[in-house]
């Protein structure tokens, strides 16, 4: 039997109307990737990524056309039916952005402040000193993302420096990856003795390479009781950014660690940009940490089965099923840990589709070309014809209004209305 993953405990932060820490499911974020200074486009991204599951969206705040859309942008997302917890991230000029635009310091959730990109000397304490004074005035938590790629150059060279007078010096990878933790904790360490309560703090220390981010997180873990944004900088295009991301974040969630994820995809050029929130939900899902759209069972595949028919129901069924929940998640809880299963011939599929709530066995080659459906562990009916798959589409639709709907005891008579993404 496996051992159930026990969460390290950690304090519970509030990110507009979500929290996260140890008492509460690891969350999914995700980032937009247009430019904040256009609003609508922005807005319609964030929607997006909204729609498919994110459940906090960080924009960029680079400039003060950009700050001065966020309300405009916030405004928009409420009338379409969206109240994600927007957080915006600053660099280099934060603090002259959320002086200048206090209604983008208002709207925020969140800020996310990387101490490594604020400035230098001693004008980067009092960069970072005004940021933190604007989220204790607008009572805003704070994420302080440490990167490998922007780490503060003066804890590094400290460090260094520390580490040659060492009788047996650490590598120069260990002494990197100390200096992110050592970054994380003293900015978290000055923002509480400038005021911020640490129940206001967020910690994340972002590096490229599986076992480094595995490393520090382990470590940075131990020492404090912050909730920790895991997340594995530049993953990486396709299968590569998917397989690296998983790897790390699932070793380090198996271990309790890690309250907020984000899948930091490179997308295809034009490409779609909640595929990031997409493969974090389904690698919480998989872990068994959440669930958020019922999974279909499919086979793989052989030489029992020749034609691509199988292979474009699963497709389709899930595609369908997740263009479905914006609106099922509301309407019909519990749908999301429904199992759905589409099996190719009949050597697994009747036993596959049996175990699942609703399943299907398609004929393999040379089979009477039959397709019995299963619900709920028994024989249903059986199609064959052409419509096989819009037939099993209104099966499934079904299965859901009548389990989980008005005649179910699971429907939520305070279901949100959301406005479909093709109107707005
Ligand atoms: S269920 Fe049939 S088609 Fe699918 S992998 Fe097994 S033997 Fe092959």
């Amino acid at each position: 039997m496996s051992s159930p993953i026990v969460r390290r405990k950690t304090r519970q932060v509030q990110i507009g109307n979500v929290w996260v820490g140890s008492d509460h499911p690891v969350m999914v974020q995700s980032m937009t990737n247009t430019d904040t200074a256009d609003a609508e486009a922005t807005a319609r991204q964030v929607f997006e990524l909204w729609r498919a599951g994110s459940e906090a969206v960080r924009i960029t705040v680079n400039s003060a056309e950009a700050a001065a859309q966020v309300a405009n942008i916030k405004i928009k997302l409420e009338n379409w039916g969206c109240k994600v917890p927007l957080v915006g991230d600053f660099h280099f000029n934060g603090d002259r952005l959320l002086r200048d635009y206090p209604d983008c310091a208002e709207a925020l959730a969140k800020y996310r402040i990387n101490p490594g990109n604020v400035g230098k000397g001693a004008k980067r304490d009092e960069k970072f000193a005004y940021m933190i004074e604007k989220a204790i005035e607008y009572k805003k938590p704070v994420r302080i993302g440490v990167n490998w790629g922007s780490l503060d150059q003066a804890i590094a060279a400290r460090m260094m420096d520390e580490n040659s007078k060492r009788a047996q010096p650490l590598t120069a990878e260990a002494v990197m990856r100390e200096a992110l933790i050592v970054s994380a904790l003293e900015s978290a360490d000055q923002a509480i003795a400038w005021g911020l309560s640490p129940d206001q703090i967020l910690l994340s220390c972002k590096v490229s390479h599986v076992q480094d981010l595995i490393a520090v997180y382990r470590d940075l873990g131990a020492r404090c009781d912050y909730p920790l944004h895991l997340g594995l900088t530049e993953a990486g295009m396709g299968s590569k950014g998917i397989v690296a991301s998983s790897a790390a974040l699932a070793v380090l969630m198996q271990e309790g660690i890690g309250d907020t994820i984000r899948i930091s995809l490179t997308p295809e050029p034009n490409g779609d940009r909640t595929k990031e929130v997409v493969v974090a939900q389904e690698l919480l899902q998989t872990m068994g940490l959440r669930s958020f759209t019922p999974l279909v069972t499919a086979c793989p595949g052989c030489g029992r089965t020749t034609s691509t028919v199988f292979q474009e129901l699963a497709q389709d069924i899930q595609s369908f099923l997740r263009e479905q929940m914006p609106v099922w998640r509301a309407q019909y809880p519990g749908v999301e840990e429904m199992k759905v299963a589409v099996m190719g011939c009949v050597v697994n599929g009747p036993g596959e589709s049996k175990l699942a709530d609703i399943g299907i066995s398609l004929p393999g080659t040379g089979e009477v070309p039959v397709c019995p459906v299963y619900v709920d562990g028994e024989k249903d009916v059986t199609l064959k014809g052409d419509n096989v798959a819009q037939e099993f589409q209104a099966i499934v639709e079904n299965y859901v209004v009548t389990r989980y709907g008005e005649n179910g005891s699971k429907r939520r008579a305070d279901a949100p209305k959301i406005i479909p993404l093709a109107q707005i």
